[in-house]
């Protein structure tokens, strides 16, 4: 799977693309991943990318035309995917939910192009060449390279070969839609804090597979988002 990345600042991806497992997906070659520096598709001599709305208004706004050429250049050494299997994504508060759903689905792609967002977002007419638009969530950041980091990690996570048993991704928080995981609790199982103790539950100790099974069922929460009505189901 490729992941390409327009963006002001490159350098924001280097430290965490170069660590754990997403640094293992791309020496695995499962997946790939570019960025591209939107100042290489400008001509004059600052470089620049932004420019004031029209209208008034607070900040400054990124312009279309490098925007639009830079996609132009990028999506032509990815031709040969069909249509089906790739996607362009603007970052953007006011996008579609990102979900652990959606995760699942764009897992299927071979190729998500993103565009990262700086200032106060970028000129409206960009709606006319991408193909969806994606919030992490509902609260302003300062530019998209996070949410693109967050949707490349969770999707990473779902190809298979990348975690280490593929049944860790089907068994965890949001698998179901609104059902989060069981507690869950390692060595030792006496932790002691001045006068306090604090025990692991004696049924996680017994051997009791069936018992176990019961126990983290009984302990996964649901969330209070929406899907929950579906996880209420499949918990029952
Ligand atoms: N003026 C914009 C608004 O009110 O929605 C916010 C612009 S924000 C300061 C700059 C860029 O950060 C956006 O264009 C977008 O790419 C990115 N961004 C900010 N918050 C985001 C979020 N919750 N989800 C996805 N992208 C976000």
């Amino acid at each position: 799977m490729k992941f390409k990345i327009i963006t002001i600042f490159p350098q924001i991806f280097d430290s965490y693309l170069n660590e754990g497992i997403l640094k293992r997906a791309q020496t695995k070659k499962i997946i790939k991943i570019s960025t591209h520096n939107l100042r290489n598709w400008t001509h004059d001599k600052h470089k620049s990318v932004d420019d004031t709305p029209y209208g008034g208004g607070a900040g400054m706004l990124m312009k279309i035309e490098p925007l639009y050429v830079a996609l132009k250049d990028i999506k032509k050494t990815s031709a040969k995917i069909p249509a089906a299997k790739k996607k362009v994504i603007l970052l953007s508060a006011s996008g579609q939910a990102w979900s652990q759903t959606l995760a699942k689905k764009y897992s299927r792609l071979e190729e998500i192009i993103f565009i990262c967002g700086r200032y106060e977002g970028v000129d409206a007419r960009i709606k006319n060449f991408i193909d969806e638009e994606i919030s992490v969530g509902d609260y302003v950041l300062t530019g998209g390279e996070l949410p693109a980091l967050i949707i490349i990690d969770s999707i990473t996570r779902l190809l298979p070969g990348v975690l280490g048993n593929d049944t860790s991704a089907q068994d965890e928080s949001h698998s179901q839609p609104g059902l989060l995981e069981y507690p869950q609790y390692t060595k030792p199982e006496i932790f002691k804090v001045k006068n306090k103790q604090y025990i692991v539950p004696a049924v996680l100790l017994s051997g009791n597979h069936k018992k176990i099974k019961d126990w983290q069922k009984k302990n996964q929460r649901l969330t209070s988002r929406a899907g929950c009505r579906e996880a209420a189901i499949v918990k029952q």
